[in-house]
C-alpha cells in the first residue's frame, strides 16, 4: 500500500471516534463512529464522498486524509464445488489467500492471520515458507469486507443478506503470534455496527501458544479449534515443534480454563492425520486418554500432500478405524471433507510452488510468491 494515510478499514469504534474528534469535530459524536462502521462493513463502501448522512464538511476532511482500503486482489478461483479462493496482494513480494466455503446452511470465510508463519509445523506448506510479517487489522478484516463485497453481501446503502455467516482462523499463519491485531479484527467481526457475528460463528484456531491462549480468553474469547496431531509429547515435538515449549499437558490445562469463558462448552481438537506417523490403532487409544481432561471434539483432518512434504495422506480404511476407536470411547469424532481440491484451496495447500526453505531468505521480499497455506475446512456446528 503506498499510500501514507489511514486506513479506516481497520479502525474500530474507539479510533474512528478518536479519528474523527482529530479532524474537527466539535464536540466529539460518539454516534459519527457508528455511522463509519455502518458505510464501511455493512455497506461496503470505500468512497468517503458516498457517506450521505455525514456532514458535507467532515466527508471532504475525511476524503482527503484518510482512506478505505482492503488488499488488493491478484486472482480469483471458484472450484467445481463451489469453494472460491482469493489471492491478495499485501505489498512487499507478500501475498496470502482467503477461501470462502459454501454450504446449503452457512458460509464460512477462512481467513489468514500472518504472511508466512514461524513456527514450522513439519506438515504445513506455510511453516515451511518461514515467517513474512504480522498482517495488520485492515488486512485481517479486508479480507471478509472483501469476501462479502465480491459475494454480493451488500446491497444500496445498507447490508442485504449476510454471505459470510461464520469466520474461521485457519489460513496463513499462528493467530496467537499476531495477538493485537487479530484480537482487533476478530472484535470488528463481533461489532454489531459492523458484522455482527456471534461468537461461537468466529473460530481462532491455534498451534497452542499457552500465554496467549490464556490472555484471549480474557480479550476475546471466540469459538477455539486447536491444533494438536499427536497423542503424546515425543511425537508432538517433532510434528508441532512450539510443543517443546509448551507441553500437551500445559496446553491442555489452558484448554480447560479456556472454556470457562468461551462461546462453546468444548474445545475443537484438529488433527491431521499422517500415513504411518500418527494414525495407529495404538495412537487413537492414547490419543483418547490424552484429551480426557478437556471437553472437545476431535476434527480427523485428511493431509493434504504438497510437494517435498515427505508425507502422506493416511488410507481411508485407516481414517476410518481410527474414528472408530475415538467413536466407541465416547468422543465426538468428525472427519473433515476437504473441500476445493481443483483449486488448492484445501488446509496447508500451497497455491504456487512451495519454496526450498534455505533459499527463503534469497526469496524473501522478492516477488509475489509468498502464495499461503489456507486450511478450507469443515468446522461441526
Ligand atoms: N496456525 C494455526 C492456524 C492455521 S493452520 C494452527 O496451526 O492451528 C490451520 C489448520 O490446518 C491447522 O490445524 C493445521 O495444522 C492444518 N494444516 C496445516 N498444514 C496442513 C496440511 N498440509 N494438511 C492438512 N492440514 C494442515
Ligand atoms: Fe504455522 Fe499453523 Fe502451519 Fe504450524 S500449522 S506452521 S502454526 S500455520
Amino acid at each position: 500500500m503506498s499510500t501514507a494515510l489511514p486506513n479506516l478499514l481497520g479502525f474500530g469504534r474507539p479510533e474512528l471516534a478518536a479519528f474523527c474528534a482529530q479532524l474537527g469535530e466539535k464536540p466529539a459524536r460518539p454516534f459519527r463512529a457508528k455511522q463509519l462502521l455502518h458505510w464501511i462493513h455493512q455497506a461496503g463502501i470505500d468512497d468517503f464522498a458516498a457517506m450521505s448522512d455525514i456532514s458535507k464538511a467532515l466527508r471532504e476532511r475525511l476524503v482527503s486524509e484518510a482512506v478505505i482500503r482492503a488488499p488488493s486482489v491478484v486472482r480469483d478461483t471458484t472450484a467445481a464445488d463451489g469453494t472460491r479462493k482469493w489471492l491478495l496482494d499485501v505489498g512487499t513480494g507478500n501475498a496470502i489467500e482467503s477461501v470462502f466455503i459454501p454450504e446449503p446452511n452457512r458460509g464460512t470465510l477462512c481467513i489468514s492471520s500472518q504472511a508466512g508463519c514461524a513456527l514450522e509445523c513439519s506438515f504445513c506448506a506455510t511453516g515451511r515458507q518461514g515467517f513474512n510479517r504480522n498482517l495488520g487489522v485492515a488486512e485481517i478484516i479486508g479480507q471478509l469486507w472483501w469476501a462479502n463485497k465480491c459475494l454480493g453481501s451488500y446491497q444500496g446503502d445498507y447490508v442485504g443478506e449476510r454471505k459470510v455467516s461464520n469466520v474461521v482462523m485457519m489460513g496463513m499463519g499462528e493467530p496467537l503470534a499476531n495477538f493485537d491485531n487479530v484480537v482487533a479484527a476478530m472484535r470488528l467481526m463481533l461489532d454489531d455496527d459492523a458484522y455482527g457475528l456471534s461468537r461461537r460463528r468466529v473460530t481462532l484456531s491455534t498451534s497452542g501458544l499457552v500465554p496467549a491462549l490464556d490472555r484471549l480468553r480474557e480479550a476475546c474469547p471466540v469459538a477455539l479449534a486447536v491444533s494438536l496431531h499427536a497423542p503424546n509429547d515425543a511425537l508432538r515435538n517433532e510434528l508441532v515443534p512450539i510443543n517443546k515449549k509448551y507441553p500437551i499437558r500445559e496446553l491442555l490445562a489452558a484448554c480447560v480454563r479456556y472454556v470457562e469463558k468461551a462461546p462453546r462448552d468444548f474445545v475443537m481438537f484438529e488433527y491431521v492425520l499422517l500415513d504411518g506417523v500418527n494414525d495407529s490403532l495404538a495412537q487413537a487409544r492414547e490419543l483418547v486418554e490424552t484429551v480426557k481432561p478437556v471437553p472437545c471434539k476431535i476434527n480427523l483432518i485428511p493431509f493434504n500432500p504438497f510437494a517435498g512434504s515427505g508425507y502422506e495422506r493416511s488410507k481411508p480404511d485407516a481414517v476410518r478405524r481410527f474414528q472408530e476407536v475415538l467413536l466407541k470411547a465416547g468422543l465426538i469424532a468428525t472427519t473433515r471433507k476437504t473441500r476445493g481440491d481443483d483449486i488448492d484451496a484445501a488446509c496447508g495447500q500451497l497455491a504456487g510452488q512451495v519454496a526450498d526453505k534455505t533459499r527463503r531468505a534469497q526469496r524473501r521480499g522478492a516477488r509475489l510468491a509468498a502464495e499461503g497455506a489456507t486450511a478450507a475446512l469443515e468446522l461441526a456446528p
